[in-house]
């Protein structure tokens, strides 16, 4: 019989942690298959894990996994899809703004053979404008740079054991679940969702964690950035090739200030010098790092058969 796990990240959901965990169980729950549920405490300060140890004696399909302190919600995904044992692992926030209701027709969509099911938010549920704002800038930028479109992409995924493989077997230690996962490039349905409204506490992520996973995210995905200061030293090539010109007509006309051709002509020198030589820095920097994160130069499809009949 196949299994489907459920991996479920928690910080701080003592309220939720119980209730919760039961209406994801009774919607994954099915005949055809047997289910596990992996919570992972990323590190919680309330009674999360206390929680879990307590669902986990009423329901021995849920096992608990937990951090030392708070290693963040990519820690948490990561430790649970190496616990999950499934051949399908759904991937799912404990507050229920991914509506478990969803998951028959995930599984369904697994079974007849799509090897990645994800649930694509159709908006964007009730947000400030500054977090919409700067989502829409985040994915704009994201998928600009990396060439990997995950506008309204979510952490709500079904994923088949070969995926979970290819994506456990990643080198890589800081990791972008949603940018990763369209990298290993398996083949997806999408199903569409309405986010729900979180019923108890507000997101547990702050404004500046949220920054930082935005720039962590990108710098991952791309070296543009590095690259970028070859052209600004082009750019100062160019600029100072015409105030250069102009030094050199001022001086030949006599209307420049003694010494100050020289020292115009020194400083563009120099500067567009140490531009473009930081920028070939950059480029075998972006290089290094690259070769660093170790990805794979291709991941090979490798469709299980027992799943499709
Ligand atoms: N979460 C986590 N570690 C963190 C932050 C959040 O495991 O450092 C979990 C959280 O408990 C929830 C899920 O990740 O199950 C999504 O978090 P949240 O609802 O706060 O995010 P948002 O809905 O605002 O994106
Ligand atoms: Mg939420």
């Amino acid at each position: 019989m196949t299994m489907i796990s459920i991996v479920v990240p928690l910080y701080n959901e003592e309220a939720i942690v119980k209730r919760n965990l039961q209406i994801i169980a009774r919607e994954a729950q099915a005949k055809d298959h047997t289910l596990e549920i992996i919570a992972v405490n990323d590190g919680s300060a309330d009674g999360t894990w206390a929680e879990i140890c307590n669902a986990a004696t009423s329901d021995n399909r849920i096992r608990g996994v937990c951090f030392t302190r708070n290693f963040g919600k990519e820690a948490a995904i990561l430790a649970g899809l190496m616990e999950a044992r499934g051949d399908g692992v759904i991937v799912i926030d404990a507050d229920l703004q991914h509506p478990p209701t969803l998951i028959p027709e995930m599984i369904r969509l697994w079974q007849s053979g799509f090897p990645v099911v994800e649930a694509v938010k159709a908006n964007r549920g009730k947000e400030t404008v500054v977090n919409r704002v700067f989502a829409k800038l985040f994915y704009k930028i994201f998928h600009q740079l990396s060439e990997l479109d995950i506008a309204g992409h979510s952490d709500f995924k079904l994923l088949d054991r070969s995926v979970v493989d290819a994506y456990i077997k990643l080198p890589e230690r800081n990791r972008f679940f949603r940018g990763l996962i369209h990298w290993v490039g398996f083949r997806s349905a999408r199903i569409p969702f309405e986010v729900a409204e979180r019923d108890i506490g507000g997101s547990r992520w702050n404004k500046l964690k949220l920054l930082k996973y935005a720039i962590n995210n990108i710098t991952m995905f791309s070296s543009f950035p590095l690259k970028s200061i070859t052209w600004l030293g082009m750019l100062m090539f160019a600029l100072g090739g015409i105030v250069g010109s102009v030094s050199l007509i001022q001086k030949a006309e006599g209307t420049a200030l003694d010494g100050f051709t020289t020292v115009n002509l020194l400083i563009i020198m120099t500067s567009g010098i140490l531009m473009v030589s930081l920028g070939i820095i950059g480029h075998y920097l972006s290089r290094i790092y690259d070769e660093i994160k170790g990805r794979p130069p291709f991941v090979r499809e490798t469709q299980r058969q027992d799943i499709q009949s």
